[in-house]
């Protein structure tokens, strides 16, 4: 069996990954390189906070399980510790504690802390105004470049070929046999590279890639940015990552990397459905001006750099990742809070292509969901 992906993001690079360790012969073809798209903008929070239904929240708990043995096999660090947020009025307060209640009801491990608490957790954090804080001991982060590096090295340890700068133009589709229609080959320039399964994981291009074949995939996406500083010391004693009031703007997003870089992110109330500050050079800026503001702890950082990108989002905000209904040999994988969810659908996807089977915790996530509302 010869499997092309088409993306080399982390998702695509984790599917390809565990092909290869199921024996699959895999290509995995990038219009530009590796990680560059969505999964190098992240913000890269390993949670299930506030994520439902609960089959939602279910799956991204499942794969922030399954992190910490993908990430020794592959090598690579994920930093624990969980994450703390904090409010600053009384209704702030009990949002928190409803929130915590519900994840608590579905066995998240997310509790209410008063400032004795949070002092105790992190003795040197000045939160500025304080009526309650949340902590959710399970989440992480990761560094997104190194765990699609590893992925690749994996996979093409294992013989599979990667094409960078190769963007795919079209899917030579059969429809002349009885049956669903089956994609031949892709094309990308003047090449045509055959095969037997076609994965799309082309991020926040995939309505355009998946129209390429005929299948509609219901998708949209947010303009995303996060800035990163020079090394700086440790930030933190124990929680890996750090969010600002949500009552109150601008809402500030910060974790540090093993290296000392922190990464600051500041997104709109909903970051699903409107886009994060920082287009500009004036406005990340302003956010670097910001975070000191809320974080005494970041007064005067210095933008090492700045990423931006768009945050790939299903129409329902769930992941869609099975069989395309309109073409049966094309595997369709695209989702918001992809880099919780990689570990998940790189395995299971992985396990559907080679073997043909159907894994149960993914079928509310079919492509056939959207049905005549597409
Ligand atoms: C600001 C921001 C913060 C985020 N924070 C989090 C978070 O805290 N936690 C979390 O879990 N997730 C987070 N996400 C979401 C996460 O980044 C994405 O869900 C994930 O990176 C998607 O990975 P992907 O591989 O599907 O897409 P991408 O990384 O975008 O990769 C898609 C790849 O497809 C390639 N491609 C597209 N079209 C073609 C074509 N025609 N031919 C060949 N190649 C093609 C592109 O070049 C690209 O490399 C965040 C995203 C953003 C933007």
């Amino acid at each position: 069996m010869h499997v092309v992906v088409v993306g080399a993001g982390i998702l695509g690079a984790s599917i390809a990954c565990h092909l290869t360790l199921h024996g699959v012969r895999v290509t995995i073809v990038d219009a530009g390189q590796p990680g560059e798209g969505a999964t190098r903008v992240a913000f890269a929070w390993l949670n299930a906070y506030g994520k439902t239904p609960f089959s939602y929240h279910d799956l991204n708990r499942r794969s922030i399980d399954m992190w910490a043995g993908f990430a020794h096999r592959l090598g690579v660090n994920v930093t624990w510790g969980g994450e703390l947020r904090w409010a600053v009025t009384a209704d702030g307060a009990a949002a928190l504690a409803a929130q915590a209640e519900a994840l608590q009801a579905w066995g998240y491990p997310t509790r209410i802390l008063d400032a004795a608490e949070v002092r105790q957790l992190e003795p040197d954090l000045q939160l500025d105004a304080f009526t309650a804080a949340s902590y959710t001991y399970s989440d992480g982060h990761v560094d997104t470049t190194a765990v699609v590096e590893a992925c690749l090295a994996t996979a093409r340890e294992r013989g599979a070929v990667l094409r960078t700068g190769s963007a795919i133009t079209g899917i030579e589709i059969d429809r002349s046999r009885s049956g669903a229609a089956r994609a031949e080959a892709v094309r990308t320039g003047g090449d045509v590279v055959p095969c037997d399964i076609v994965v799309l994981a082309g991020g926040a291009d995939m309505p355009a890639l998946a129209e390429m074949a005929g299948i509609q995939v219901p998708h949209y996406h947010t303009f995303g940015a996060t800035l990163l500083t020079q090394p700086l010391p440790p930030l933190f004693k124990n929680i890996a990552l750090l969010h600002s009031p949500r009552e109150r703007q601008p809402l500030i997003n910060v974790r540090q990397l093993p290296d000392g870089t922190v990464m600051v992110q500041s997104g709109a109330p909903d970051n699903t459905q409107e886009g994060d500050r920082g287009a500009t050079d004036a406005e990340a800026a302003q956010i670097a001006a910001d975070a000191g503001a809320v974080l005494p702890i970041l007064q005067d950082i210095k933008i090492a750099e700045v990423r931006r990108g768009r945050r790939p989002i299903p129409k329902d905000g769930r992941s869609i990742v099975g069989f395309a209904p309109e073409v049966s040999n094309v595997y369709v994988a695209t989702t918001h809070s992809g880099v919780t969810l990689t570990p998940l659908i790189g395995a299971f996807a992985a396990i559907e292509i080679a073997h043909g089977a159907r894994v149960e915790v993914l079928a509310p996530f079919r492509p056939e969901r959207f049905g005549s509302q597409i």
